[in-house]
């Protein structure tokens, strides 16, 4: 096993029926972009591809891709929104997991996860993980942070929910099997220059230690 991984987040693929959110746009993708993505994980034990918010791209564009290419990735759906306009249904989820894809949460309604009342943080995190595991069968052990925004709160509440992974958005290389895992996001104006720096690029010593302190920097901060 790889001591480090490249976490890759696919969020949204190709044309879409929906109104995206605000900046939602910079990490749509176009299927071109999608599969020079996709073929550069093939063979490489040490990347591993997320798709963030239930999008239905994730079934019509997304599965195939990966299927043809014998890969395997985590999917982390929004319990709130299933069947809704350009997202998931349940029998979507369904079809991922036949598929042999993993299944975790991203929420409920896609909120700012350092913003909730307990009453909030209750339905996105244990409602949302209830109804999710109620698709797949087994409770859910893996979440994707929304935004990537998380304090000290936030990883108090995921700990008490009995979350054995958590994925934030915050860059670089995650070291394998450590509880927080760092992602790198599909984006826009995705090119060749910069799957070659995700994938195989090593981050300055500077950059790096920007990373660290930014890191650090989030789990401790929030409320006491
Ligand atoms: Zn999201």
């Amino acid at each position: 096993m790889p001591t480090s991984v490249v976490n890759i987040t696919v969020h949204g693929i190709g044309p879409t029926s929906r109104t995206l959110d605000p900046g939602e746009e910079n990490t749509w993708v176009s299927v071109g972009q999608f599969e020079r993505a996709l073929d550069a994980a093939v063979g490489r034990d040490d990347v591993r591809i997320t798709f963030d918010d239930g999008n239905a791209s994730d079934l019509e564009i997304g599965l195939p891709r990966l299927v043809e290419r014998g890969l395997k990735a985590h999917f982390f759906v929004l319990a709130g929104e299933f069947g809704k306009p350009g997202r998931l249904d349940v029998d979507g989820v369904r079809e991922l997991l036949r598929a042999g894809m993993s299944v975790g949460s991203h929420g409920w309604a896609h909120r700012d996860w350092r913003k909730l009342t307990d009453a909030e943080a209750e339905r996105e995190i244990g409602e949302a993980n209830r109804v999710i595991g109620e698709i797949t069968g087994e409770p859910v052990k893996e979440v994707a942070i929304p935004f990537g925004s998380y304090d000290r709160v936030v990883l108090t509440r995921l700990r008490r929910a009995g979350m054995r992974l958590v994925y934030t958005s915050d860059g670089g290389r995650a070291r394998t099997g450590q509880w927080l895992q760092a992602r790198n996001s599909l984006r826009h104006d995705l090119d060749d220059a910069w799957v070659q720096q995700v994938f195989n690029g090593k981050a300055s010593p500077i950059v790096q230690a920007r990373r660290v302190v930014a890191r650090r920097v989030k789990q401790l901060r929030g409320a006491s």
